[in-house]
């Protein structure tokens, strides 16, 4: 999976509940223009933009006309690919126009159609290419080397072609191929039960707190109220949400084993062994990173058991359960930063990535790439697009004077700088980079962030703070997504060698993985026996494949990288640029490589728990220092 746009969060909430934000009172138009971004350059009026939208609507046309002929000749195989790259690369531009647009203001019906009339034109882009694949595949290597050697031109589709000739022994057959995507309308089904029933249908417990407050327990409520201070309650909240998961435990168990039982039938068709194989194979990545991730987390676990012995400290609380877990550490501090003190702060921030890379950065606050203040109608969150290749890249904020707000824009511009750097010294063919790499320039930019703040405040509230809430990140981020992945393993395991899975198998297995990962047994932190039905609280698992791991392996390349950039500077500044100018021009493990980190060895687990003990050794210190 390519990606060109991020929407990006570490949390597990897979519905963007409210797209538009209402509550600010501001109308765009009273937004002062220098925080807005500027997507003239894109087109200077929507009637551009139709001149480009017919051009493309032509050229579909075009590209159909060669269907059948790639093979004829090495002058023919070449055009049919240099339109279609040429027409990608447009639409692209036209969709990012009428994507911006839109966001703006999500009323505006008119900028709303132009949306869906990109999105149709996509679709049927994606019709018209659909011989692109099969043709080349039904080449034989001979005929397309010989192409190769007569057409110099072609060696912009080099990667392109042999990653497509790659996946040759788990292409089928035209009439199986429409027999697999015909599939589709039925193994989507548990996805779709699990979200009317999850978020509508399963009735939610309804709880009392000690104070005397009723509350409802859906999603939102469990995530607000599994953080309050008084320490029954939280207990409360968890004992009855998961234990109302126990109520249903068959009915999502049979769902998810339904989901997991399409993934085998997927991969077997594809004449795969294992769906691990199948979904890491799209991205040619070894399963030997996800044993590696799994296994190298094992052997630190003991790191993750020392800091629930601190988080025990802190709290003050002998022996810790798993409801203790999201009480925050510390009391929130408050930062203020407005648009142009987060500018300035980051502007120092980055000079660990060099004077090129500040300067990137300092060019996109200059020249508009970046939409800041939040008005009615305007998309919420915040996203960084870089789909279109000749300009720029976009990013969308919406900004509240926080330290919230810095943090997002600084993890928003390590995705700007990639698709920036990517863009420029890729050709478009292989600009767009992969899913497993998306996340390390944001989140380096986070980690130092992070690193500078903690060197700057001055109360021992503020540095607590900012060190809690950073190995509170990798609690959430590193070890429990890949406990997820490990369950998501095992689960698939049972069904590929024909093992029965019900829901209560999922409960055993979900509860075993937690108990060992929180140290239940040597006294880290007390999993209570509710926890067992978590998984089915957990949407990823029936929603996705094999994808959570990469939150775990992107926050800890991440973590490595910026350690590797603050000891040793400029030279692993340079090794990283590999990362952000590579796009897809190799595949994601080679471009790590190439950055500086083997995703096959322990270095990256050992720089990243040396972090992570290195920061409770500060907490420690400050803790010791408080006492006296
Ligand atoms: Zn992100």
């Amino acid at each position: 999976m390519k990606v060109f746009y991020n929407i990006c969060s570490y949390f597990l909430v897979i519905i963007m509940a409210t797209q538009i934000s209402f509550a600010q009172n501001k109308e765009r138009k009273d937004v002062p223009e220098k925080y807005k971004w500027d997507n003239s350059i894109i087109y200077k009026s929507v009637d551009e933009w139709n001149k480009d939208k017919e051009a493309i609507q032509a050229q579909i046309e075009s590209l159909k006309s060669f269907q059948g002929k790639m093979g004829k000749n090495s002058e023919l195989f070449y055009t049919t690919l240099r339109i279609y790259f040429d027409i990608y690369k447009l639409y692209y531009k036209l969709s990012d126009y009428a994507f911006r647009t839109a966001d703006e203001d999500l009323r505006i019906s008119a900028n709303q159609s132009l949306n869906q009339i990109s999105t149709t034109i996509g679709t049927k882009l994606g019709e018209a290419a659909s011989f692109i694949n099969p043709e080349i595949l039904s080449m034989d290597a001979e005929r397309i080397k010989k192409f190769f050697d007569e057409k110099k031109e072609l060696s912009e589709f080099k990667f392109y072609i042999s990653d497509i000739l790659r996946l040759r022994a788990h292409t089928l057959s035209a009439r199986e191929e429409e027999i697999l995507a015909s599939a589709g309308l039925i193994t989507s089904t548990p996805s779709e039960l699990h979200s009317i029933f999850y978020n509508a249908e399963k009735p939610n417990p309804k709880i009392k707190l000690s104070k005397g407050e009723q509350v409802e327990l859906n999603s939102a409520a469990f995530n607000k109220y599994r953080t309050v201070q008084n320490r029954k309650d939280r207990e409360l909240v968890m004992r009855s949400m998961f234990e109302n998961y126990k109520k249903y435990q068959n009915t999502f168990g049979a769902n998810l084993a339904g989901k997991v039982r399409g993934d085998y039938f997927y991969a077997k068709n594809r004449k795969y062994e294992t769906v691990l194989e199948s979904s890491l194979n799209s991205n040619n990545i070894p399963v030997s990173v996800y044993e590696n991730l799994i296994s190298q987390i094992h052997k630190n676990l003991p790191t993750l058991h020392r800091f629930l012995k601190l988080k025990a400290k802190m709290l003050g609380i002998d022996k810790l359960h798993y409801y203790d877990l999201y009480v925050p550490l510390v009391k929130s501090v408050d930062f203020k930063y407005n648009v142009e003190e987060g500018q300035k702060l980051l502007l120092d921030v980055f000079k660990p990535m060099g004077q090129e890379y500040v300067s990137t950065v300092k060019k996109s606050f200059d020249e508009k790439w970046i939409d800041y203040i939040p008005s009615n109608g305007k998309r919420s969150g915040a996203y960084s697009s870089g789909a279109q290749y000749d300009l720029h890249p976009y990013i969308l904020m919406n900004w509240t004077d926080d330290f919230e707000s810095v943090s997002t824009l600084a993890h928003e511009l390590g995705h700007t700088m990639h698709s920036y750097y990517s863009n420029k010294s890729q050709s478009f063919v292989d600009a767009q980079y992969a899913t497993f790499v998306a996340e390390i320039a944001s989140t380096i930019n986070e980690t130092l962030l992070n690193n500078y703040m903690v060197n700057k405040v001055k109360t021992d509230e503020e540095k607590l703070y900012l060190l809690g809430s950073y190995l509170d990140l990798l609690r959430t981020t590193i070890f429990r997504q890949t406990s997820f992945a490990e369950f998501e393993w095992e689960i698939h395991k049972k069904i590929e060698k024909g093992e029965p899975l019900t829901g209560e198998d999922m409960s055993k297995i979900y509860y075993d993985i937690v108990k060992t990962y929180y140290g239940n047994d040597n006294g880290a932190c007390i999993v209570d026996d509710y926890i067992a039905y978590e998984w089915a609280h957990i949407p990823h698992f029936v929603n996705y494949t094999y994808y959570v791991y990469q939150y775990s392996t992107s926050l800890i390349y991440a973590t490595a990288l910026a350690e590797k950039i603050v000891n040793e500077g400029q030279p692993a500044v340079d090794k990283f640029y590999n990362i952000l100018k590579g796009g897809s021009s190799a595949y994601p493990i080679d471009l790590i490589k190439k950055a500086g980190l083997d995703p096959l060895s322990s270095e990256a687990f050992d720089l990243t728990m040396a972090k992570m003990n290195k920061v409770m050794d500060q907490m420690e210190e400050i803790i010791k220092k408080k006492k006296k």
